[in-house]
């Protein structure tokens, strides 16, 4: 009796020990101001050939099939891995297929889940050489947002990406695209993919938007912010492609595009116009900023 009682004992302990351990991981982290549609569900699709939407309404995540394995670039919001998760299986994959996680850059609304589907996949990290610092300590060393705590669980990159390396699997050929300003590292993605009817040069750009706390004259921890953003601006002007998207869905209008349950039509993300208009845009902003400083 006494045994089973010390047993008893000890068992308490240490679940309790594993719950205090659980809680104290979350409340590591800090708690970032979200916006409801990046957590807000949205149906998974596919867009072109072997590349599907499974992210949220606005975080996009993207899934490339190929037949040694998957790819998954961003990762949502902490927590979002549950949600990216029910999309691969619904589109019918198996989720521990993912073999390589990318990201176009290092904020806790692309990689916030990064941490958990790597443990459950065994995935390897692979991110710009900039930004894998910011990845390994949970954004804390991020020049706008940064010094104040964890905003995610940190990642180690398995490899470090540099301005045109090729991400190779299965026979997918995906080139990174160094499009620095937004963080250090930001990245674009670049690839082919087919289906029966054609082939279409696919571009997941990493838009470069300013944050509101940035001083693009030169941050104390990136001086070169504001050459990096003209530098981004005009790599981005020059690019080639078919299809248009990005790290938010609201940045390559996803939703005018497309609504859950239209039928396979890859045509619908065609949108130069849309696209040079968008970096106009953000070109114009970045003008702006800069006469304010
Ligand atoms: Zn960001």
């Amino acid at each position: 009796m006494k045994a089973f009682k010390n047993l008893l004992k000890s068992s308490l302990f240490i679940i309790s020990l594993m719950l205090i351990c659980c809680i104290s991981q979350a409340q590591q982290l800090r708690k970032m101001e979200e916006q409801p549609e990046w957590s807000k569900d949205y149906p998974p699709f596919r867009i072109v050939g072997n590349l599907y939407y499974v992210g949220t309404y606005d975080l996009a995540s993207y899934l490339i099939v190929t037949p040694k394995g998957n790819i998954l670039i961003n990762t949502g919001l902490p927590g979002s891995d549950t949600m990216i998760r029910r999309h691969v299986e619904a589109l019918g994959f198996k989720f521990s297929d993912i073999r390589i996680l990318l990201a176009t850059h290092a904020h806790f609304d692309h990689v916030g889940a990064a941490a958990a589907i790597k443990k459950a996949t065994g995935a390897k990290m692979m991110i710009n050489e900039f930004d894998a610092p910011v990845l390994a300590d949970g954004g804390n060393s991020d020049y706008v947002m940064g010094g104040k705590g964890m905003m995610f669980m940190p990642v180690k990159a398995d490899r470090l990406l540099h301005d045109r390396d090729t991400i190779k699997l299965g026979g997918m050929q995906i080139i990174a695209l160094h499009h620095p300003g937004h963080t250090k590292g930001a990245s674009s993605f670049m690839f082919d993919v087919k289906d029966p009817h054609r082939t279409y040069r696919v571009l997941i750009a990493n838009m470069p938007s300013i944050l509101s706390e940035t001083n693009v004259s030169g941050m104390p921890g990136y001086p070169n912010v504001g050459k990096d953003y003209a530098y981004t601006l005009n790599a981005m002007k020059l690019l080639q492609f078919d299809i248009f998207l990005a790290s938010h869905a609201s940045q390559f209008d996803l939703q005018k595009k497309h609504k859950p349950g239209d039928a396979y039509n890859p045509d619908a993300f065609i949108d130069r116009a849309g696209y040079d208009e968008a970096i106009d845009a953000l070109q114009k902003n970045y003008e702006k900023r800069l006469a304010e400083k």
